[in-house]
Formats: structure tokens, C-alpha cells, sequence
């Protein structure tokens, strides 16, 4: 494969950019190697500037739930771009998209549209703290919320795929009222509980994790956080900013019947366009300033594009049998994944939930943060390139989880699972 004109738009991106990128998983530093560098995206693939094409299992990491360029979703933007592009003031796109947002997610009885996950994580934070009166916030070892101070103690995500155990920059201050348990354990839940349950204003997680390569949860685990953080006085958070509108149309909340006090919402929300939301019971959003004392704000927040381009992607993506398709295209992968490692002798954990899959080259289930560092990175790294090279992009990180779109039908996804063979041969060769 010629990547020639990748490197060096590669090398000129590396003269402005620290790394080269604007993100840090983007620069292939866990795999090795150098990114390409992208010429456009349409329905599952990618093409980049030397004319390789790419079947996309990354879709912006999460948000294109319709794939690249959907026509519905460029129509819309065509047309709201000539009415303006950011208005910093009321208009009526708003209140289409949180009514949709409501409908999928009855928990959110007030929400405030953001522009990115991060921020809701941010927002989420300080308006729990604001309710409650408490300091403390308790999340989990490998759950990843943005990259807001107070939350970046034993993230996932780029944190990790990076291994950075702490992060440079964040002051012991910012990060001493953060607990951290573990995921699927309620144990260490219950044991931060009865050392100090008065003083947790929290609890956050993502109810599915995807952000240390995936983790399904016990639906007996998020019950029982239900359970404690009501008996305590705190507020649960789920952050969605991933699993919303990709595990279920309704979110994990909806998919496990659990119903946080308060939900973080990014990624296919914004429908390919910065946008993020957080909402949840009506009292609590009543604390946000005008109405209450925690302020956040927002110069482009409620961006008309942004709810445009959201507004018509869940349009589509709740038409009748439209999730169930990726659902199913997501199984059939994950199905391939298991025979095709079983073929070459190859331990593979490999999972999915909706539209959400991820897998690990581990020899034992995969449940926790600590079980995901039995997992041969070397291996993976194999499986990367030689898949790669094949022309079908997974997320250049043994610790992501990986995403499948409404256009992953036909070509898509055959010649994935032709393509499964070289990666496993790949992987299965010492390095
Ligand atoms: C991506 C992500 C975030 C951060 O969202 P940004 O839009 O990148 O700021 C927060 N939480 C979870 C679970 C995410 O996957």
C-alpha cells in the first residue's frame, strides 16, 4: 500500500501540531508507525490522499452512526448553513432535538446542550457537587470522561493506551476528592461507601465501557450502584457521551432499566458536528444558573449545525429496523472475530453490545480495567497493521472499543471478514 503523500502531509502536520495531531490516540504511537492522512470519508469507509481506501470501524470514534457524508445529514447542513451558522441565541432546532433526546432518554427531564463530552463531564461534576453539597466524586479504574482535571485519575482511553499513569499538569488538589473503584466490583463500591458514603456528592461511570477497550458490565453491578447511591444521598451519572444512542436507541440506561439522576450525552448526538448534552431529574437541573447557582455557559453551545446535523441523524437512525441492521452486522463481526482467531489458535475475547464491539487478545474474560493488562498488545499491534494494510481500519489502540454504522452492509463488511485471515496469520507470527 502507498502511503506516500500520508507521510509527507504526516511530516508537515508535525511541524504545527505537538505529535502531529490534534488528539493523541490519532498518532499510531501504541501500534507504531505513522497515520494516514484522510481525503474524505463516505458511508463505511475512508479514503485518504494516496487513494487507499479504509473500512472505518472508528466513525469519529463514535458519532457517525450513519457513516461519513450520509446525504440526509449534508442536506441538512447545506440548508442550515445559509439561515447562519452559530446565532448565540434562542432559535427552534434546540428544543426539536432535546425532544427527540427526551424521548430516547425520559431521564433527562431538563437538559443543557454543551459542545463536547468533555464539557458535559466538567458540568455533570460541579452541578452534583452544587446539589449535594459534597466534594467527592467516585468513578472507575478505566472509565474515561473527558479530560477535565478532576477526572483524569486512572482514565482510559488515550491515558492510557499511552500509559500515562497520572497526567502532568493536573495538581494533586485537583484529583484529591476523586475515588476510584473498580468496575463490575461492588464490592470496592461498597467499601469506599462505608469509609466515607457521607461525603460522596457521585458516582460516574460508563455504564458500558468503551474507552479500555470494551467491558460489559453485570447488569447486577449498575443495579446495585442504583442501589447505594440512594441509600447514601448521592447522584449516580452515567456517562453516555459512547454507549448513548449506540448500545440501545435509549442507552445503557434503557438497555439495563437503570435510571441515573444524571446523563452525560456527546458523540452521536452531535451527528458528526461538536455537540454534547447532560441532563437528568428536573430539581437537580434546577441548581444551573439562570435558575440556580452553578453556573456554565457556552458561546456556541445549542449550535444550529450541531442540532441539525444530530436532529437528522437520529431521524434515521430510529427508522424501523435501522439499529437492529448495524446491530446485527456488529454481531456477525464480532462472530467472525471469535472463529477466525479459533482458526489460528489464537486466544480472543471479543464482545459487542448494539452497535459497540471491542476485543482482546486475552486468554480469560475480560471484566475489569485489571483484566484488560492480560491482553498481548504485541499481538494486536500485528492484527493492526496487517488488517490495515488490508484496507480496514480498527482503532489504532489495543484499548478502544470499536464502532459499526448503518452503511456497514455489503462490501463493507465482506470484505472485512475476508480480510480477518491476513490479520490472524499476522498476529499469530512472532514479531
Ligand atoms: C469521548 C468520550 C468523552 C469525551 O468526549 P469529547 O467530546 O471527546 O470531549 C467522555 N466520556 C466518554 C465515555 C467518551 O467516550
Amino acid at each position: 500500500m502507498d502511503q506516500t503523500r500520508s507521510r509527507e502531509l504526516f511530516g508537515r502536520a508535525k511541524t504545527f501540531f505537538p505529535g502531529g495531531v490534534n488528539s493523541p490516540v490519532r498518532a499510531f504511537r501504541s501500534v507504531g508507525g505513522e497515520p494516514f492522512i484522510v481525503s474524505h470519508g463516505k458511508g463505511p469507509f475512508l479514503f485518504d490522499v494516496d487513494g487507499n481506501r479504509y473500512v472505518d470501524y472508528i466513525n469519529s470514534w463514535g458519532p457517525l452512526v450513519l457513516g461519513h457524508a450520509h446525504p440526509a445529514v449534508v442536506a441538512a447542513l447545506h440548508e442550515q448553513a445559509q439561515l447562519g451558522t452559530s446565532y448565540g441565541a434562542c432559535h427552534e432546532r434546540e428544543a426539536e432535538l432535546a425532544e427527540v433526546v427526551r424521548q430516547l432518554f425520559p431521564s433527562l427531564e431538563l437538559m443543557r446542550f454543551v459542545n463536547s463530552g468533555t464539557e458535559a463531564g466538567m458540568a455533570v461534576i460541579r452541578l452534583a457537587r452544587g446539589f449535594t453539597g459534597r466534594r467527592k466524586i467516585l468513578k472507575f479504574e478505566g472509565c474515561y470522561h473527558g479530560h477535565a482535571d478532576v477526572l483524569l485519575a486512572k482514565a482510559g482511553s488515550g491515558v492510557l493506551t499511552l500509559g500515562l499513569p497520572d497526567c502532568a499538569g493536573v495538581p494533586a488538589s485537583a484529583v484529591q476528592d476523586t475515588l476510584v473503584a473498580e468496575f463490575n466490583s461492588v464490592e470496592s463500591v461498597e467499601q469506599i461507601f462505608s469509609a466515607c458514603g457521607e461525603e460522596i456528592a457521585a458516582v460516574i461511570l460508563e455504564p458500558v465501557v468503551g474507552n479500555c477497550g470494551l467491558l460489559v458490565p453485570d447488569p447486577q453491578f449498575l443495579r446495585a450502584l442504583r442501589a447505594i447511591t440512594e441509600k447514601h444521598g448521592a447522584l449516580l451519572i452515567f456517562d453516555e457521551v459512547m454507549t448513548g444512542f449506540r448500545v440501545h436507541l435509549g442507552g445503557a440506561q434503557a438497555l439495563y432499566s437503570v435510571r441515573p439522576d444524571l446523563t452525560m450525552l456527546g458523540k452521536v448526538i452531535g451527528g458528526g458536528l461538536p455537540g454534547g448534552a447532560f441532563g437528568g431529574r428536573k430539581e437537580v437541573m434546577e441548581q444551573l444558573a439562570p435558575l440556580g447557582p452553578v453556573y456554565q455557559a457556552g458561546t456556541l453551545s445549542g449550535n444550529p449545525l450541531a442540532m441539525v446535523a444530530g436532529l437528522t441523524t437520529l431521524r434515521e437512525w430510529r427508522k424501523p429496523g435501522a439499529f437492529e441492521k448495524a446491530a446485527g452486522v456488529t454481531e456477525r463481526l464480532v462472530e467472525a472475530l471469535r472463529s477466525g482467531a479459533a482458526r489460528h489458535g489464537l486466544p480472543l475475547v471479543a464482545d459487542s453490545v448494539g452497535t459497540m464491539f471491542g476485543f482482546f487478545f486475552s486468554p480469560s474474560p475480560v471484566r475489569s480495567f485489571r483484566d484488560t493488562q492480560s491482553a498481548d498488545k504485541a499481538r494486536f499491534n500485528r492484527f493492526f497493521h496487517a488488517m490495515l494494510e488490508a484496507g480496514v481500519y480498527f482503532a489504532p489502540s489495543a484499548f478502544e472499543a470499536g464502532f459499526v454504522s448503518l452503511a456497514h452492509d455489503g462490501e463493507a463488511i465482506e470484505h472485512t471478514l475476508k480480510s480477518l485471515d491476513a490479520g490472524f496469520a499476522a498476529a499469530r507470527a512472532s514479531a
